[in-house]
């Protein structure tokens, strides 16, 4: 049987550990016939290089940064240096100063790490779409992680601000991509067990009663729902699906208690 990715290259900006949802999603991309390349930034890309080793198949590691315009603009040469296009982008990507713009502190958080957290988290839909549009044609598909941004959360703070902020980016950004046949989408998952997620002072308070409260359950151990979805995404079964939110969190935001 063939994958529903099978041909298609795939970058997957974001991947530092194998709890890391940009992890799971290479691999569920390999398993479906992808070639895929994923990317980090820093000190994290040694982490990374070693990480790469337990995707079921190779996968080139680039330099990303998405704060750095020298980075965005060599992008296309580093990708071409393994493969000739792009079919699909994945946007695993947040941060935040996790003792200024989250964990409770939203009234006192400096103006600075507020521009940071939108910077990373929500601008960079755009430039990083931007910079792989060269290598992509129509059918291609862009895909991003959001955390339900409609409502308030305990400690989630000015990353709450920063995803709204990516969700409006999303819609905007399948406006303009739509002629050019470039679907851009995101996954909204429940909270899972990540190093984004455990660096968030409150998180459990966040997640307590997804669990119960969710009709399907929830277990925030489990990346691989939230891969699948994003999976589905980048293939070729939502053609006709752009500037769409698909919730990947049991259900719980469908319920009113
Ligand atoms: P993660 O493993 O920490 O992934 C976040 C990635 O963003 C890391 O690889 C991180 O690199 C990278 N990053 C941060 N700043 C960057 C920059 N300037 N340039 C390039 N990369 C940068 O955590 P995750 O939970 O899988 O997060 C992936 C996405 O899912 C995020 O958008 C997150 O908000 C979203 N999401 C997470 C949950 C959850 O509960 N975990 C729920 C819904 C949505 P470093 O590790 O080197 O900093």
């Amino acid at each position: 049987m063939t994958g529903i990715l099978e041909g298609k290259n795939i970058l997957v900006a974001g991947v530092t550990m194998d709890s890391s949802i940009g992890f799971s999603v290479a691999k569920v991309a390999q398993e479906q016939g992808a070639t895929v390349l994923i990317s980090n930034f820093g000190r994290a890309l040694g982490i990374t290089r070693r990480i790469a080793g337990r995707l079921p198949a190779p996968a080139p590691v680039l330099e990303l940064d998405v704060t750095d315009a020298e980075h965005l603009r060599r992008l296309p040469e580093l990708v071409g240096e393994h493969v000739p296009t792009l079919d699909g982008v994945v946007h695993s990507i947040a941060y935040g100063n996790p003792e200024t713009v989250l964990g409770g502190h939203f009234l006192t958080a400096p103006y600075d790490d507020v521009a940071q957290a939108v910077q990373v988290s929500a601008y960079s839909l755009a430039s990083l779409t931007q910079a792989c549009l060269p290598l992509m044609s129509p059918g291609g598909s862009i895909v991003g992680l959001t955390f339900d941004a409609t409502v308030a959360w305990p400690a989630y703070d000015w990353m709450g601000v920063a995803k709204a902020g990516l969700e409006s980016c999303s819609r905007y950004l399948a406006r303009d991509l739509g002629p050019q046949g470039i679907r851009v989408n995101l996954v909204s998952a429940g909270p899972l067990k990540t190093l984004a997620a455990k660096a968030i002072p409150g998180f459990e308070e966040l997640e307590a009663n997804w669990d119960s409260r969710a009709p399907l359950g929830w277990d925030n151990t489990d990346q691989d729902p939230t891969a699948r979805a994003v999976v589905a995404l980048l293939s070729d079964f939502f053609p006709a699906t752009t500037g769409e939110i698909v919730h990947v969190d049991g259900g719980y935001h469908a319920m009113g208690a």
